[in-house]
């Protein structure tokens, strides 16, 4: 690893820190260090990306079962504003883009028995707010006292002066608490895994604030919306799964000669002396001091650079930005990642064939018997998976919300895959078991998922406004341009062009 850095260790013997310059460093590898290092690179600055883990891509990873390569975190990426789909595009991967089966999710919700219920959720509204509160499918839901209530949002006038922050507080006040607890929480938990009270709306649904007062109502605004997004599928995926966009950034990152160092963690960043650029510390692989220096190896890694792109985590990105920031306490009150866990299973389940809830399921709270927040069927969502897979399923069910421990902590592999296979068959509305499960994996995503709650537009202006007072270092990542690759891709190409804007002038920024 240091050989390939052409980095020069410091003194022969122990203990020893391998040294290195370069243009900009980018702390941490997942897609938005990736597509940050890349676009750097493009006009011949010198990279070094340090990544903590052994594996580049983030949130974007792979996980092996049964002989096939799946996804392990994100599986898909929103069409809004089109960066990802440009992104890969230019990395050749545009004939791999596939759209999901249209069959759409369902709602697994309390039923009146005390057993669950199924139905399939509404297909026109946004975050699960329906346009048409009165339509078939937002009763079979709600019901017609719930409809309504909803309903209500079209007579009542809007009398607020200024715009609804909270989501949650927003749909409980126009259209009531049904609409609020059955179609709107289930999918903020499952998309932010956070509580609809909690989440901003400017955030979450951007322009929804406008629309409404366009057109004097939360179902007109949302119906707006609906008809503004461009037509076609809302969310695409690539085919072979999503980690192979983390691929394709690697090997380009490669050809254009980019270092990349896996097994790096970076411990700190501070300004080097007479503020000739930065000093990042690193931490290299999983050796101690001592053993290191008994391999002849060098423990740490320190690198100088003109510029520093900061894509960690948040609480990660934060401590080094102070670091590098001495006016900045990094006290700005951030809020803490959700713990989430996907449990992926391969099935030989032929009673799946028929794809009984669609594409996948979202779950409504207080439903009886079921601890998983939501269940993607991605064998009967993805075309590529299913031809790969055939005859066999590929269930994935995630597990975990925000401001609270993840149910499968302290649970052995052994549990958690009973537990998923119970969850799935209730979910699913078809009798699962042991004898069915060809392989289970999980995925532990623990400090991923940033929240788009309350007062994140102004944290993050806050950090902005410090950072417009650095020159040479930015911030990138989800933590700060929200959840999702369609807000990280362009966020990172926005912090790697003043990068390039600074460094080598506007001409070359094309
Ligand atoms: C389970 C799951 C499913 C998702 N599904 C989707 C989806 O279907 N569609 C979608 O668009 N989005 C999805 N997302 C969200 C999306 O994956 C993320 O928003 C995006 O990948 C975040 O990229 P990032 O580079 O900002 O952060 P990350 O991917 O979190 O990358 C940060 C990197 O920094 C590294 N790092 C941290 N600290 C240090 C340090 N001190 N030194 C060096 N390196 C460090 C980490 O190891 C990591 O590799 C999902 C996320 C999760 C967790």
């Amino acid at each position: 690893m240091t050989d390939d850095l052409g980095t020069r260790p410091a003194s022969p013997g122990a203990p020893r820190s391998a040294e290195a310059d370069t243009d900009v460093v980018v702390i941490g590898g997942g897609v938005a260090g990736l597509v940050a290092a890349l676009e750097c690179a493009k006009v011949g600055l010198r990279v070094t990306v340090l990544e903590r883990h052994d594996r580049l891509g983030g949130c974007v990873g792979r996980i092996e079962l049964d002989g096939l390569t799946l996804d392990s975190g994100a599986e898909s990426f929103a069409t809004r504003g089109g960066a990802v789909a440009e992104l890969l595009t230019a990395l050749g991967l545009e004939a791999d883009i596939e759209r999901p089966d249209p069959a759409g999710a369902w709602l697994v919700m309390p039923g009146a028995d005390g057993a669950a219920d199924a139905a399939p959720m509404p297909r026109t509204g946004i975050l699960g707010i329906p346009a048409n509160p009165l339509g078939d499918d937002v009763r079979r839901i709600i019901g017609w006292r719930g409809a309504i209530r909803a309903y209500a949002d079209r007579v009542i006038p809007i009398l607020r002066i200024g715009r609804y922050r909270s989501l949650g507080h927003l749909v409980r006040s126009r259209m009531g608490r049904a609409v609020l607890d059955r179609l709107v929480t289930p999918i903020s938990a499952g998309v932010y895994s956070t509580d609809p009270d909690l989440l901003d709306v400017d955030v979450v649904a951007p322009g929804l604030n406008q629309a409404m007062t366009r057109t004097g109502s939360l179902s007109g605004g949302v119906g707006q919306l609906v008809e503004a997004r461009t037509a076609g599928s809302a969310v695409l995926g690539l085919r072979g799964g999503m980690h192979r966009l983390v691929d394709a950034l690697a090997a380009q990152l490669d050809r254009f000669g980019v270092v990349v160092v896996t097994g790096a963690e970076v411990a700190s960043l501070q300004r080097a002396p007479g503020d000739a650029g930065f000093v990042t510390l690193a931490g290299l692989a999983e050796r101690s001091a001592d053993e290191a220096a008994e391999a002849g190896e060098a423990a740490s890694l320190t690198v100088t650079s003109r510029y520093v792109v900061v894509a960690a985590h948040a609480e990660a990105s934060r401590r080094l930005i102070a670091g590098a920031s001495p006016g900045w306490a990094g006290d700005v009150e951030w809020p803490a990642a959700a713990s989430v866990e996907l449990v992926t299973l391969v099935l030989d389940a032929p009673a799946l064939d028929a794809a009984p809830r669609g594409t996948g399921v979202l779950v409504a709270s207080g439903t009886p018997g079921v601890t998983a927040k939501a269940l993607t069927h991605s064998s009967a969502k993805w075309p590529w998976l299913a031809a790969a897979a055939r005859p066999r399923h590929v269930v994935r069910l995630s597990y975990g919300r925000a401001g609270a421990p993840n149910p499968l902590d302290g649970r052995s592999d052994e549990e958690v895959a009973a537990l998923a296979l119970a969850d799935a068959s209730v979910l699913l509305g078809v009798p699962l078991d042991r004898t069915m499960l060809r392989a289970a994996g999980r995925s532990a995503w623990r400090d991923a998922l940033s929240q788009a709650t309350l007062g994140q537009r102004d944290r993050v202006r806050e950090l902005e406004d410090l950072l417009a007072e650095e020159p040479g270092i930015e911030a990138t990542g989800s933590w700060i341009a929200g959840t999702g690759l369609a807000s990280v891709v362009p966020h990172a190409l926005g912090a790697a062009r003043r990068i390039r804007h600074h460094a080598v002038g506007p001409g070359d920024d094309a």
